[in-house]
């Protein structure tokens, strides 16, 4: 049986952008609608044209994508013409291949914010869908507050979408703007839009506010809608949209949907998704969700013992998705209540290879334990985890030593009169018989030992100058003044890769070291240094 088309629609360059703290420039929104158009996405929204700088820009450029192109804008304003709407004419005149209107669909909003007609509201759907239209545009309209409008006036919601797709609109989507929605409040809710206008014209635009943006779109594709609007990593505003990197993976891999329908997204480009979903992060300089589904660095990790040891003979037993089909991996975590099954297969995994029965995995599992009493937490860190390995197998060179540092923090008036705090590193390496002094000033203690420590290893320089710190977390274990912390640092290098280690001392800045240091020296042995 040949299976249906179900088509996404990506608005992480639009409603994305409205996330608290992202700005995206022009480069970052080409270069986001690079990867989803690589990714297999049938619709990119980029923005508002004629509303900012950037958004105009970008509708102005070529972009050579495969994806539909969508500039996103209101219709026309209440009491205008068509030709008199300099929003709407920015609209039209924009390089996009389809344009998306948003119009209301809740009576109350019509009165309230819009303070109009129903009739003035109907009238302006039509006349911006048919100028669209008329310049050769695919169309959608978002039905803004779709479900809240239809539970207050079912008639007059649908009015708005049947006006939209009566004058050709490809695209009638229905959105809960609010996310308030239920999932089977949107089933019933579509089921019933589609006995007026066909499911392959209907669309669904989740927000994540009860938690269920993935569940109400997978709803409104079971009732017979088949456009699904979204976000990578489920960006937006408040809570955030309907997340893709859930979305698709999910149509893909799980039979209901995977036997149905057919996406965009081919079984090479899912690979990619996990990938895809941490270059976002990346660009946006977040640390990446650890226990998001299916991409997070969590969402294959296995802790205890008896869970590994199932893991290792069939991995199907505790997962509920081969981890590869979406680009990510098997992860068996280290940890106090681990068994030997796990240290053997986070070796193997690593690519150690190690007899069942050597003594050393016996005395690598007793150091793990040992050093998780005093607060290590190796599930967390796998570099660190690896170069205990190692040391433990006999496998780390002694790459440099550091015979000495020392960081002192100042506060104090500069040249303009203002109160500074200011940190600076020394530190003294030995490489080779050498010994390398090297000082750095940084915006805090950690960073300016960072900057130092890695500011000149000699020969060994070329091996980390790709190497970056991408993020750094602080935890104090146990209150008091016999407190300890713990330091996690996650860095990568110019491949991409990354990893965590970890540091345990009473001494913050001890602490710290102790995880630079680590990172530094598995970048060496990663390296092949
Ligand atoms: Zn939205």
């Amino acid at each position: 049986m040949p299976r249906e088309r179900l088509y996404l629609f990506d608005t992480t360059l639009r409603d994305g952008a409205q996330t608290n703290g992202v700005d995206f420039t022009l480069n970052d929104k080409l270069a986001i609608a690079r990867m989803l158009d690589e990714l297999g996405i049938d619709y990119i929204e980029a923005g508002y044209p004629g509303a900012n700088p950037t958004d105009t820009q970008l509708f102005a450029e070529e972009r050579g994508l495969r994806a539909t192109f969508t500039a996103f804008g209101m219709t026309r304003r209440p009491g205008r013409s068509t030709s008199n709407d300099p929003g709407l004419a920015a609209l039209l005149e924009a390089k996009s291949d389809a344009i998306c209107f948003v119009a209301k669909s809740w009576d109350y909003h019509v009165r309230v914010a819009l303070e109009t007609s129903p009739e003035e509201n109907l009238a302006s759907i039509r006349d911006s869908v048919r100028a669209a239209v008329r310049k050769d545009r695919e169309v959608l309209l978002d039905c803004e507050h779709f479900f809240d409008g239809y539970k207050a006036d079912a008639r007059f919601a649908l009015a708005c979408a049947k006006a939209a797709y009566d004058e050709g609109a490809r695209w009638v989507v229905l959105c809960d703007t609010n996310g308030g929605a239920l999932p089977h409040e949107v089933e019933r809710i579509v089921g019933e839009v589609v006995t007026v206008i066909p499911g392959s014209h209907v669309g669904i635009h989740a927000h994540n506010d009860t938690e269920q943006a993935v569940a109400n779109s997978l709803a409104a594709v079971r009732a017979g809608a088949r456009q699904i609007q979204g976000t990578l990593n489920g960006l937006g505003e408040r809570c955030g949209n309907a997340n893709l990197a859930s979305i698709i993976p999910t149509l893909k891999l799980k039979g209901e949907f995977a036997e149905r329908f057919e996406i965009g997204v081919s079984d090479a480009q899912l690979k990619t998704l996990a990938h895809a979903s941490r270059t976002l992060d990346e660009m946006l300089n977040r640390a990446p969700n650890r226990h998001a589904p299916y991409v997070g660095e969590s969402a294959f990790a296995t802790k205890a013992g008896i869970h590994a040891s199932a893991i290792m003979k069939e991995p199907a037993t505790y997962e509920h998705v081969p981890p590869e089909t979406v680009g990510n991996r098997r992860k068996l975590l280290v940890s106090d209540q681990a068994g030997k099954s796990n240290v053997l297969a986070e070796l193997e995994r690593i690519g150690l290879k190690v007899d069942r029965e050597d003594p050393r995995i016996g005395r690598l599992l007793e150091v793990v334990k040992e050093r998780e009493a005093i607060g290590y937490a190796y599930e967390a860190a796998d570099a660190s985890f690896e170069l205990l390995a190692r040391r433990v197998l006999g496998k780390v060179p002694s790459y440099f030593d550091v015979e000495k540092f020392d960081v002192t923090v100042e506060q104090r008036d500069n040249a303009l009169g203002q109160r500074v705090t200011v940190s600076l590193a020394v530190v003294k390496v030995k490489v080779d018989g050498e010994h390398l002094i090297s000082a750095a000033e940084g915006n805090g203690p950690v960073n300016a030992l960072d900057l130092a420590l890695r500011k000149d290893l000699g020969k060994y320089q070329s091996y980390i100058s790709g190497l970056e710190l991408t993020d750094y977390r602080v935890r104090i274990l146990n209150g008091g003044t016999e407190a300890v912390t713990r330091v996690l640092i996650e860095s990568q290098d110019e491949t991409g890769e990354r990893w965590t280690t970890v540091g345990v001392s009473p001494n913050i800045i001890d602490a710290s070291f102790q995880a630079l240091m680590d990172s530094i020296v598995y970048k060496l042995v990663r390296s092949g240094a």
